[in-house]
Protein backbone atom coordinates (compact mmCIF):
# COMPACT_ATOMS: atom_id res chain seq x y z
CA UNK A 1 0.00 0.00 0.00
CA UNK A 2 0.84 3.68 -0.52
CA UNK A 3 0.01 5.84 2.05
CA UNK A 4 -0.93 9.68 0.27
CA UNK A 5 -3.36 11.10 2.83
CA UNK A 6 -1.37 12.35 5.63
CA UNK A 7 -3.42 15.77 5.95
CA UNK A 8 -6.31 13.14 6.83
CA UNK A 9 -4.29 11.62 9.80
CA UNK A 10 -0.67 10.12 10.44
CA UNK A 11 0.70 6.76 11.99
CA UNK A 12 1.74 7.05 15.22
CA UNK A 13 5.77 7.06 15.66
CA UNK A 14 7.06 3.93 17.14
CA UNK A 15 8.97 6.15 19.77
CA UNK A 16 5.55 7.91 20.50
CA UNK A 17 4.34 4.21 21.32
CA UNK A 18 7.17 3.33 23.32
CA UNK A 19 6.82 6.80 25.19
CA UNK A 20 3.01 6.14 25.81
CA UNK A 21 3.05 3.00 27.30
CA UNK A 22 4.69 3.57 30.80
CA UNK A 23 1.17 5.52 31.87
CA UNK A 24 -0.87 2.61 30.84
CA UNK A 25 0.85 0.21 32.50
CA UNK A 26 2.52 1.39 36.07
CA UNK A 27 2.15 5.88 35.65
CA UNK A 28 -1.41 5.77 35.89
CA UNK A 29 -2.29 7.66 38.95
CA UNK A 30 -4.31 11.37 38.71
CA UNK A 31 -2.09 14.41 38.29
CA UNK A 32 -3.89 16.00 40.81
CA UNK A 33 -3.48 13.96 43.27
CA UNK A 34 -0.92 15.35 45.64
CA UNK A 35 0.52 11.60 46.55
CA UNK A 36 4.02 9.82 44.93
CA UNK A 37 1.45 8.56 42.23
CA UNK A 38 0.23 12.28 41.31
CA UNK A 39 3.36 13.57 41.53
CA UNK A 40 4.83 11.22 39.04
CA UNK A 41 2.43 11.69 36.32
CA UNK A 42 2.19 15.64 36.78
CA UNK A 43 6.21 15.58 36.16
CA UNK A 44 5.37 14.26 33.04
CA UNK A 45 2.75 15.88 31.54
CA UNK A 46 4.71 19.27 32.61
CA UNK A 47 7.67 17.81 30.49
CA UNK A 48 5.40 17.62 27.56
CA UNK A 49 4.05 20.74 28.24
CA UNK A 50 7.75 21.90 27.76
CA UNK A 51 8.01 19.68 24.51
CA UNK A 52 4.65 21.45 22.86
CA UNK A 53 5.99 24.90 23.85
CA UNK A 54 9.57 24.45 22.59
CA UNK A 55 7.99 22.93 19.34
CA UNK A 56 5.97 26.41 18.51
CA UNK A 57 8.36 28.95 20.32
CA UNK A 58 5.94 29.99 23.36
CA UNK A 59 7.90 31.24 26.22
CA UNK A 60 5.83 29.83 28.77
CA UNK A 61 4.68 26.05 28.98
CA UNK A 62 1.54 27.18 30.29
CA UNK A 63 0.40 28.87 28.03
CA UNK A 64 -0.38 25.63 26.46
CA UNK A 65 -3.31 23.70 27.59
CA UNK A 66 -4.59 20.24 26.69
CA UNK A 67 -7.61 19.44 24.20
CA UNK A 68 -8.73 16.02 22.69
CA UNK A 69 -8.05 17.56 19.06
CA UNK A 70 -7.82 20.24 16.99
CA UNK A 71 -11.15 20.78 16.41
CA UNK A 72 -11.63 21.17 20.12
CA UNK A 73 -8.88 23.42 20.31
CA UNK A 74 -10.68 25.42 17.48
CA UNK A 75 -14.00 25.71 19.27
CA UNK A 76 -12.46 26.71 22.41
CA UNK A 77 -10.48 29.28 21.06
CA UNK A 78 -13.80 31.06 18.91
CA UNK A 79 -16.07 30.07 21.18
CA UNK A 80 -13.99 30.57 24.32
CA UNK A 81 -12.49 33.80 23.60
CA UNK A 82 -15.94 35.31 22.28
CA UNK A 83 -17.51 34.86 25.45
CA UNK A 84 -14.98 36.54 27.65
CA UNK A 85 -15.57 40.08 25.33
CA UNK A 86 -17.65 42.19 26.67
CA UNK A 87 -19.75 42.99 23.44
CA UNK A 88 -20.72 40.61 20.56
CA UNK A 89 -17.57 40.18 18.04
CA UNK A 90 -16.90 40.57 14.54
CA UNK A 91 -15.71 37.89 12.97
CA UNK A 92 -13.53 37.20 10.73
CA UNK A 93 -12.27 34.06 8.92
CA UNK A 94 -12.04 33.38 5.32
CA UNK A 95 -13.98 30.82 2.98
CA UNK A 96 -11.11 28.15 3.30
CA UNK A 97 -11.42 27.15 6.86
CA UNK A 98 -11.92 23.56 8.04
CA UNK A 99 -15.29 23.25 9.35
CA UNK A 100 -14.12 22.93 12.96
CA UNK A 101 -13.76 27.10 12.48
CA UNK A 102 -16.48 27.83 10.22
CA UNK A 103 -19.09 25.67 12.46
CA UNK A 104 -17.96 27.55 15.81
CA UNK A 105 -18.09 31.22 13.69
CA UNK A 106 -21.64 30.54 12.20
CA UNK A 107 -22.61 29.98 15.79
CA UNK A 108 -21.25 33.31 16.95
CA UNK A 109 -23.08 34.84 14.30
CA UNK A 110 -26.17 32.96 15.33
CA UNK A 111 -25.64 34.74 18.76
CA UNK A 112 -25.38 38.05 17.53
CA UNK A 113 -22.18 38.38 16.21
CA UNK A 114 -21.44 39.57 13.08
CA UNK A 115 -19.39 37.41 10.31
CA UNK A 116 -17.50 38.06 6.98
CA UNK A 117 -16.07 35.67 5.24
CA UNK A 118 -12.91 36.44 3.19
CA UNK A 119 -12.36 35.08 -0.26
CA UNK A 120 -9.17 33.54 -1.78
CA UNK A 121 -7.99 34.17 -5.54
CA UNK A 122 -7.49 31.23 -7.93
CA UNK A 123 -3.90 30.24 -6.46
CA UNK A 124 -5.56 29.94 -2.99
CA UNK A 125 -4.17 33.57 -1.47
CA UNK A 126 -6.18 35.77 0.93
CA UNK A 127 -7.84 38.70 -0.60
CA UNK A 128 -5.70 40.81 1.88
CA UNK A 129 -7.53 44.31 0.64
CA UNK A 130 -11.17 42.80 2.09
CA UNK A 131 -9.55 41.94 5.09
CA UNK A 132 -8.07 44.93 5.58
CA UNK A 133 -11.63 46.55 4.75
CA UNK A 134 -13.44 44.33 7.03
CA UNK A 135 -10.64 44.96 9.97
CA UNK A 136 -11.53 48.56 9.42
CA UNK A 137 -15.33 48.24 10.02
CA UNK A 138 -14.58 48.78 13.41
CA UNK A 139 -17.72 48.66 14.89
CA UNK A 140 -17.51 45.57 17.47
CA UNK A 141 -14.36 43.74 18.71
CA UNK A 142 -12.55 41.88 16.05
CA UNK A 143 -12.20 37.92 16.41
CA UNK A 144 -10.13 36.51 13.66
CA UNK A 145 -9.67 33.25 12.48
CA UNK A 146 -6.97 32.42 9.43
CA UNK A 147 -5.10 28.90 9.30
CA UNK A 148 -1.62 28.71 9.23
CA UNK A 149 -1.74 26.49 6.03
CA UNK A 150 -4.34 24.56 4.32
CA UNK A 151 -5.01 21.20 4.94
CA UNK A 152 -6.13 20.73 0.92
CA UNK A 153 -4.01 22.93 -0.94
CA UNK A 154 -1.25 23.26 1.81
CA UNK A 155 -1.41 27.01 0.58
CA UNK A 156 0.33 28.89 3.51
CA UNK A 157 -1.30 31.92 4.51
CA UNK A 158 0.96 35.30 5.33
CA UNK A 159 0.34 34.88 9.28
CA UNK A 160 2.00 37.30 10.64
CA UNK A 161 1.21 40.39 8.18
CA UNK A 162 -2.55 39.32 9.52
CA UNK A 163 -1.61 38.94 12.64
CA UNK A 164 -0.36 42.49 12.62
CA UNK A 165 -3.45 43.66 10.75
CA UNK A 166 -5.90 42.42 13.00
CA UNK A 167 -3.73 43.72 16.44
CA UNK A 168 -3.37 47.10 14.63
CA UNK A 169 -7.45 46.98 15.04
CA UNK A 170 -7.21 45.54 18.79
CA UNK A 171 -8.66 42.89 17.66
CA UNK A 172 -7.83 39.30 18.77
CA UNK A 173 -6.09 36.29 16.39
CA UNK A 174 -6.59 32.92 16.34
CA UNK A 175 -4.58 30.54 13.94
CA UNK A 176 -5.66 27.17 13.01
CA UNK A 177 -1.92 25.61 12.79
CA UNK A 178 -3.18 21.92 12.49
CA UNK A 179 -1.57 21.46 9.41
CA UNK A 180 1.47 23.50 9.45
CA UNK A 181 3.12 22.46 13.30
CA UNK A 182 5.09 19.50 12.58
CA UNK A 183 5.72 20.44 8.84
CA UNK A 184 6.87 24.38 8.92
CA UNK A 185 8.94 26.05 11.63
CA UNK A 186 5.99 27.76 13.90
CA UNK A 187 7.23 30.46 16.01
CA UNK A 188 4.66 32.23 18.24
CA UNK A 189 7.25 34.65 19.03
CA UNK A 190 7.80 35.75 15.55
CA UNK A 191 4.23 35.83 14.55
CA UNK A 192 1.70 38.01 16.68
CA UNK A 193 -0.69 35.12 17.24
CA UNK A 194 -2.74 35.11 20.58
CA UNK A 195 -4.08 31.48 20.23
CA UNK A 196 -3.22 28.59 17.94
CA UNK A 197 -4.59 25.15 17.47
CA UNK A 198 -2.78 21.96 17.15
CA UNK A 199 -3.17 18.55 16.94
CA UNK A 200 -1.83 15.54 17.53
CA UNK A 201 -2.40 12.85 15.14
CA UNK A 202 -1.19 15.37 12.09
CA UNK A 203 2.10 14.66 13.78
CA UNK A 204 2.23 11.31 14.73
CA UNK A 205 1.01 11.25 17.89
CA UNK A 206 -2.42 9.43 18.33
CA UNK A 207 -6.01 10.70 17.38
CA UNK A 208 -7.44 12.01 20.50
CA UNK A 209 -5.02 14.38 21.85
CA UNK A 210 -4.57 17.86 20.96
CA UNK A 211 -3.48 21.20 22.08
CA UNK A 212 -4.43 24.91 21.73
CA UNK A 213 -1.55 28.11 22.86
CA UNK A 214 -3.27 31.05 24.83
CA UNK A 215 -0.68 34.09 24.63
CA UNK A 216 -0.24 35.12 28.34
CA UNK A 217 -2.87 37.60 28.98
CA UNK A 218 -5.72 36.59 26.74
CA UNK A 219 -8.84 36.47 27.91
CA UNK A 220 -10.57 32.79 27.61
CA UNK A 221 -13.85 31.15 29.30
CA UNK A 222 -13.76 27.35 29.66
CA UNK A 223 -16.00 25.32 26.94
CA UNK A 224 -15.91 22.50 29.60
CA UNK A 225 -16.95 23.06 33.33
CA UNK A 226 -16.46 20.91 36.24
CA UNK A 227 -12.93 20.67 37.59
CA UNK A 228 -10.07 23.59 37.59
CA UNK A 229 -7.58 21.51 35.48
CA UNK A 230 -5.67 22.85 32.27
CA UNK A 231 -5.15 26.53 34.92
CA UNK A 232 -9.57 25.97 34.69
CA UNK A 233 -9.82 26.38 31.34
CA UNK A 234 -10.99 22.85 30.81
CA UNK A 235 -12.58 20.05 32.65
CA UNK A 236 -11.45 16.99 33.40
CA UNK A 237 -9.07 14.42 34.11
CA UNK A 238 -5.90 15.02 31.44
CA UNK A 239 -5.38 11.91 29.13
CA UNK A 240 -2.06 12.05 31.03
CA UNK A 241 -0.44 8.79 28.33
CA UNK A 242 -1.65 10.91 25.09
CA UNK A 243 -0.43 13.64 26.46
CA UNK A 244 2.81 12.31 26.98
CA UNK A 245 2.55 11.11 23.49
CA UNK A 246 1.82 14.51 21.86
CA UNK A 247 5.12 16.06 23.79
CA UNK A 248 7.55 12.72 21.92
CA UNK A 249 6.00 13.72 18.85
CA UNK A 250 6.68 17.34 19.43
CA UNK A 251 10.36 16.53 20.10
CA UNK A 252 11.10 14.81 17.34
CA UNK A 253 9.29 17.01 14.84
CA UNK A 254 12.39 19.47 16.14
CA UNK A 255 14.53 16.86 14.83
CA UNK A 256 13.19 15.86 11.85
CA UNK A 257 11.07 18.26 10.36
CA UNK A 258 13.87 19.77 8.18
CA UNK A 259 15.14 16.89 6.45
CA UNK A 260 11.75 15.53 5.80
CA UNK A 261 10.43 18.44 5.11
CA UNK A 262 12.90 18.14 2.17
CA UNK A 263 12.46 14.32 1.09
CA UNK A 264 9.18 15.16 1.17
CA UNK A 265 8.98 17.85 -1.26
CA UNK A 266 11.39 16.33 -3.40
CA UNK A 267 8.84 13.45 -4.09
CA UNK A 268 5.84 15.80 -4.40
CA UNK A 269 7.90 17.91 -6.73
CA UNK A 270 8.69 14.71 -8.79
CA UNK A 271 4.98 13.41 -8.50
CA UNK A 272 3.44 16.30 -9.54
CA UNK A 273 6.28 16.44 -12.70
CA UNK A 274 5.64 12.77 -13.72
CA UNK A 275 1.56 13.49 -13.72
CA UNK A 276 1.57 16.81 -15.43
CA UNK A 277 3.93 15.05 -17.64
CA UNK A 278 1.99 12.21 -18.56
CA UNK A 279 -1.65 13.11 -17.76
CA UNK A 280 -3.61 15.31 -20.36
CA UNK A 281 -5.69 18.42 -18.80
CA UNK A 282 -4.10 17.91 -15.19
CA UNK A 283 -2.89 20.72 -12.74
CA UNK A 284 -1.81 21.21 -9.64
CA UNK A 285 -4.30 23.73 -7.43
CA UNK A 286 -2.92 26.51 -5.06
CA UNK A 287 0.16 28.14 -5.31
CA UNK A 288 2.89 26.15 -6.53
CA UNK A 289 5.85 27.45 -4.34
CA UNK A 290 3.82 28.84 -1.30
CA UNK A 291 2.73 25.20 -0.13
CA UNK A 292 3.41 22.85 2.78
CA UNK A 293 6.13 20.33 1.43
CA UNK A 294 4.33 17.62 2.08
CA UNK A 295 0.97 18.55 -0.04
CA UNK A 296 -0.26 18.34 -3.46
CA UNK A 297 -4.12 18.84 -5.23
CA UNK A 298 -4.64 18.15 -8.74
CA UNK A 299 -7.43 18.90 -10.43
CA UNK A 300 -8.07 15.88 -13.69
CA UNK A 301 -10.09 17.38 -16.58
CA UNK A 302 -12.95 14.87 -17.44
CA UNK A 303 -11.98 12.84 -14.52
CA UNK A 304 -14.50 12.53 -11.57
CA UNK A 305 -12.50 12.79 -8.28
CA UNK A 306 -14.03 10.32 -5.77
CA UNK A 307 -13.91 7.45 -8.64
CA UNK A 308 -10.56 8.38 -9.39
CA UNK A 309 -9.77 7.92 -6.01
CA UNK A 310 -11.30 4.17 -5.54
CA UNK A 311 -9.67 3.53 -8.62
CA UNK A 312 -6.55 4.02 -6.87
CA UNK A 313 -7.19 2.52 -4.07
CA UNK A 314 -8.26 -0.76 -6.22
CA UNK A 315 -4.40 -0.81 -6.79
CA UNK A 316 -3.11 0.30 -3.49
CA UNK A 317 -2.52 3.67 -3.44
CA UNK A 318 -4.13 5.67 -1.01
CA UNK A 319 -5.40 9.11 -1.66
CA UNK A 320 -8.12 11.59 -0.66
CA UNK A 321 -10.30 14.05 -2.31
CA UNK A 322 -10.83 16.74 0.34
CA UNK A 323 -11.49 17.26 3.82
N1 LIG B 1 -8.15 22.05 11.16
C1 LIG B 1 -7.58 21.58 10.05
C2 LIG B 1 -6.93 22.53 9.10
C3 LIG B 1 -7.59 20.20 9.79
O1 LIG B 1 -7.03 19.73 8.67
C4 LIG B 1 -8.21 19.34 10.71
C5 LIG B 1 -8.30 17.87 10.46
O2 LIG B 1 -8.36 17.43 9.36
C6 LIG B 1 -8.80 19.89 11.87
C7 LIG B 1 -8.74 21.25 12.06
C8 LIG B 1 -9.47 19.03 12.89
O3 LIG B 1 -8.52 18.34 13.67
P1 LIG B 1 -8.97 17.05 14.52
O4 LIG B 1 -9.19 15.95 13.54
O5 LIG B 1 -7.81 16.79 15.44
O6 LIG B 1 -10.19 17.43 15.25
Amino acid sequence: MVYLDNNATTAVAPEVVEAMLPFFETHWGNPSSLHTFGNRTKRHMDTAREKVAALIGASDPSEIMFTSCGSESNNTALRGAASALRNPPHVITSQVEHSAVLAPCALLEKEGGRLTHIAVNGEGHLDLDALKAAVAEGDAPVLASFMWANNETGVVFPVAEIGELIHSAEGLFHTDAVQAVGKLPVDVQNVPVDLLSLSGHKLHAPKGIGALYVRRGTRLNPLMLGGHQERARRAGTENVPYIVGLGRACELAMQRMEEDAAREQRLRDRLECGLLATCKGATVNGDPADRLPNTTNISFEHLEGEALLLMLDDVGICTSTGA
